[in-house]
């Protein structure tokens, strides 16, 4: 037997996953200060969900999904993204009938994806993704944005770029569709297969494929900017209005065309500058997708949201060398030297633990010194220590490890007292 990770995947291991944590708390409080509610949905769905929600033309359906049938026959799929599984939920669950609109989710769980290998690509991967369902007012689009914006700074990272673009409505992409057929139509036998199929079924996609990026023919394609009605243009105009009262940057690329299908109006993407970034650079990719809650049989519902993946994230942060304020791993290391003194630190761990401290000891018999040199380790904020000596005078040393005060304690009140120091 092999023992080995699958390709794709990795082991986030103790000293990664203090860090997997902290970002995870950072995004929870961002999303509470926007007043997002977490969802969890399955793992896998029924393979239709994604092959309409995220749409037959996109990678993610036609290459990237781990499907397969149960026991019992049915067709299921890893969930490859949160957006169609979260609009299934909003649809089966009536959330379309809560009295508070619009109704404001997030998500962070693994998501799975048949892709090749490389360094912010993997098989498995954490995503993170809010969805507002409900609005049409071009204020949550700068909100949603926004929202993403300050989780990437309250992790402290600093060169990022914020794209947007607008797709327009239906009738802005039908012109804009004509446009774009005519253009690629006479030429398109020099493009790959996939844009090949693309022409047809959504000519936008073309403008997102990574094979035929340089052909000149991209160069010079029609944009959308140029197609967007008037109703799609003062939207987009006030959801950049908007960014700019928030003071958030951006800049406008009408290339900007998302993966899934239902996407129109707002797309955005958030891109790390940071110098010694890999060659993928997107961090975040998100925009609005109205008519998929009634591709799922709910009514009529306006949708925008965004994803990015946390195995993103911390390669930014290594590539802007980010000091993460990481909280100590422990409140106390406890040595106790000789028979008596380790059977007394049983208790004594014990009641540190039952008062909200963290604490811990050694249980291997290694010497005073060793001990010592783990409770560092541990970046332990006091060691208390305890010897024989000292259990005969009913007291307990303890040492601040960031001041190296010393303060006796005594037993008989060593809850108490150690409650008064470290308050
Ligand atoms: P890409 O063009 O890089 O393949 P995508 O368009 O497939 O991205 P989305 O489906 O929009 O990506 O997912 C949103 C975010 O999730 C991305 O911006 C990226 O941060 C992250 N992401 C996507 N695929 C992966 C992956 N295989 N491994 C790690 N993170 C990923
Ligand atoms: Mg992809």
């Amino acid at each position: 037997m092999k023992v080995q990770i699958p390709r794709g995947t990795q082991d986030i291991l103790p000293e990664q996953a203090k860090v997997w944590q902290w970002i995870e708390e950072k995004m929870r409080e961002v999303t509470k200060q926007y007043h997002y509610k977490e969802i969890r949905t399955p793992i896998f769905e029924h393979t239709d969900i994604f092959a309409r929600g995220v749409g037959d033309t996109t990678d993610i359906v036609q290459k990237e999904m781990y499907s397969f049938q149960d026991r019992g026959g049915r067709d299921l799929t890893l969930r490859p993204e949160g957006t169609a599984a979260v609009v299934r939920s909003f649809v089966e669950n009536k959330m379309y009938g809560d009295p508070n609109q619009p109704v404001k989710l997030y998500y962070v769980g693994p998501m799975f994806r048949y892709e090749r290998p490389q360094s912010g690509r993997y098989r498995q991967f954490v995503q993170f993704g809010v969805e507002a369902l409900g609005s049409q007012d071009p204020a949550i689009d700068a909100e949603v944005i926004g929202l993403a914006m300050d989780i990437y700074k309250q992790v402290g990272l600093k060169n990022l770029n914020l794209v947007i673009n607008s797709l327009g409505d239906k009738e802005s992409r039908a012109n804009h569709r004509e446009a774009l057929i005519q253009h690629f139509q006479p030429r398109i036998d020099e493009f790959c297969k996939d844009c090949q199929n693309r022409l047809e079924k959504n000519p936008l996609r073309i403008l997102d494929c990574k094979v035929d990026r340089d052909h000149e023919l991209m160069k010079t394609a029609p944009s959308i900017l140029d197609y967007l009605n008037d109703e799609s243009k003062v939207y987009f105009e006030k959801v950049c209005q908007y960014l700019t009262d928030l003071g958030i940057e951006y800049t406008i690329d009408p290339k900007l065309v998302r993966g899934l299908d239902y996407y129109n109006a707002t797309t955005f993407e958030i891109m790390s500058s940071a110098a010694g970034f890999g060659a993928i650079t997107t961090l975040c990719g998100g925009g609005r997708y109205n008519g998929l809650v009634e591709e799922f049989g709910g009514p009529e519902t306006p949708g925008i949201g965004f994803a990015l993946s946390i195995e993103r994230l911390i390669a930014a942060l290594e590539a802007e060398n980010v000091q993460l304020n990481l909280p100590h791993e422990i409140d106390f290391y406890l040595i106790a030297l000789g028979d008596r003194a380790k059977d007394y630190s049983v208790k004594l761990l014990n009641d540190l633990r039952h008062n909200g401290f963290s604490a811990d000891r050694d249980y291997t018999n290694r010497k005073m010194k060793a001990q010592l040199k783990s409770a560092d380790r541990l970046s332990a904020k006091y060691v208390l220590i305890l010897g024989e000596d000292e259990l005969d005078q009913g007291i307990i040393q303890m040492k601040n490890m960031q001041t190296s005060e010393q303060k006796e304690i005594h037993l008989q009140s060593f809850i108490e007292e150690i409650k008064q120091l470290v308050i």
